[in-house]
């Protein structure tokens, strides 16, 4: 039985975390994983978090039962209000249901799931963006799913190529299912601007695209949650349907307690009872019932105004560090006169830059300078702070120039 199982593709981001992590070197950087580090390179347990565990850990009324098919209501509706807007027309007409996933990952495999029974035409493709998230095809392909590239970085510039983006999105047959990053796109750190925003809801809507937002990064991106929200928020005032995966891994720290959620936007409050027993049927059948823990740190903080607003804080303080370090790296590299532009490195924005650098040179300064990033060329700038820039700045500038 089992002799006659494949062997998996290797996944790139998992490799190199084991490379990494063998490696003993003390000039070791490592900018693969997708985690915020702080100054001193550490992983930061969120004040605000840390707070919320603390009244748990004091509730006498606390204890490890199951949480319902649909997750906790606590953090449901905070991440309904948080996504959507507190007073969002959606959420008032009861047009929006939510189920507690397992973390942004969980939530893709639902959307993905259900979207495989559901779509229409059950022919209909998923567009990804070219280059996504690795594990986007992985997880609609695992569902059944055909998966199409739309065009998205402009390799030259750096920036979105966003004509090259409405062609494809336009030229598709009509009523494709449209996968798109909410804010912080993974890898290259390139988010269109509110006005191409409007233009690719102008074509998403005229060919009748169905789209599925996946929300990794809202307030991580920018500090701002309503800011990072922007294109979700559009799409749902023109009264467009929608599935939107919201992970809060990042934005509050949360990776491993695997915390998360799957929104179903529908026209009409009508739709809502079928699409929400649809979902908890696929979630039953696949996890039963979402993780309790990460869920009780979240709602606590979502639903508690003073957490909240010392949440909004922590998440602007990592988003002004990744800042800080994108422009001391970009200044690093102009005053050591780098070869080439670096200005893309501070104009994107979210957890990574897609800095250019060629497969090859990302082989080289693994190799010699033990600075690890995807083979792209991604880095994690949560991985740079004061005590590694220069030594990053020196390596990038010595292997551009060889
Ligand atoms: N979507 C995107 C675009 C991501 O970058 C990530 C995190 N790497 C996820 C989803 C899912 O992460 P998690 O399952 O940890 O929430």
């Amino acid at each position: 039985y089992f002799a006659k199982v494949p062997q998996a593709p290797a996944d790139g981001i998992l490799k190199l975390s084991v490379l990494s992590k063998a490696d003993t070197n003390a000039n070791k950087v490592d900018l693969g994983v997708g985690a915020y580090r702080d100054d001193s390179g550490k992983p930061w347990v969120l004040p605000v978090v840390h707070k919320a565990e603390q009244r748990l850990a004091e509730d006498p009324t606390a204890n490890h039962e199951y949480l319902g098919v649909g997750g906790l209501p606590a953090l449901t509706s905070g991440a309904q209000k948080l996504i959507f807007g507190a007073d969002s027309p959606a959420i008032k007409d009861g047009r929006v249901y939510t189920i507690q996933t397992i973390s942004g990952t969980g939530a893709n495999m639902v959307a993905a799931v259900f979207l495989k029974q559901f779509k229409q035409p059950q022919d209909a493709a998923v567009y990804i963006s070219k280059p996504t998230w690795g594990n986007h095809r992985s997880i609609f392909e695992t569902a059944g799913h055909e998966v199409r590239e739309y065009r998205y970085c402009n390799y030259t510039t750096l920036g979105l190529d966003i004509s090259g983006m409405l062609e494809d999105l336009r030229k598709a047959p009509r009523n494709q299912i449209v996968l798109l990053h909410a804010c912080a796109h993974n890898p290259t750190g390139i988010d269109p601007t509110e006005d191409q925003w409007q233009q690719i809801a102008d074509v998403i809507q005229e060919r009748g695209h169905f789209p599925f937002f996946d929300c990794a990064y809202q307030g991580f991106a920018t500090g701002d949650v309503d800011k990072d929200a922007y294109a979700i928020r559009l799409f749902v005032a023109r009264g467009m349907e929608m599935l939107v995966a919201e992970s809060f891994a990042k934005n509050m720290g949360l990776y491993g307690e695997r915390t998360g959620c799957l929104h179903a936007v529908a026209s009409t409050a009508d739709a809502v009872p079928a699409v929400s027993s649809q979902l908890n049927r696929l979630s039953r059948a696949t996890i039963s019932t979402a993780s309790a823990y990460g869920a009780k740190i979240a709602g606590t903080v979502l639903q508690d105004t003073r957490l909240y607003n010392e949440w909004v804080e922590n998440m602007g303080e990592m988003s002004r560090r990744i800042k800080t370090m994108r422009d001391l790296l970009r200044d690093k590299l102009v005053a050591l006169g780098t070869p080439g532009t670096w200005d893309h490195v501070s104009r994107q924005i979210g957890m990574f830059s897609f800095t250019g650098l060629s497969t090859k040179q990302v082989g080289v300064l693994r190799d010699q300078f033990h600075l690890y990033m995807t083979d792209d060329g991604r880095i994690s700038v949560a991985g740079l702070n004061s005590g590694n820039i220069d030594y990053v700045a020196s390596a990038i500038d010595q292997v551009v120039r060889s």
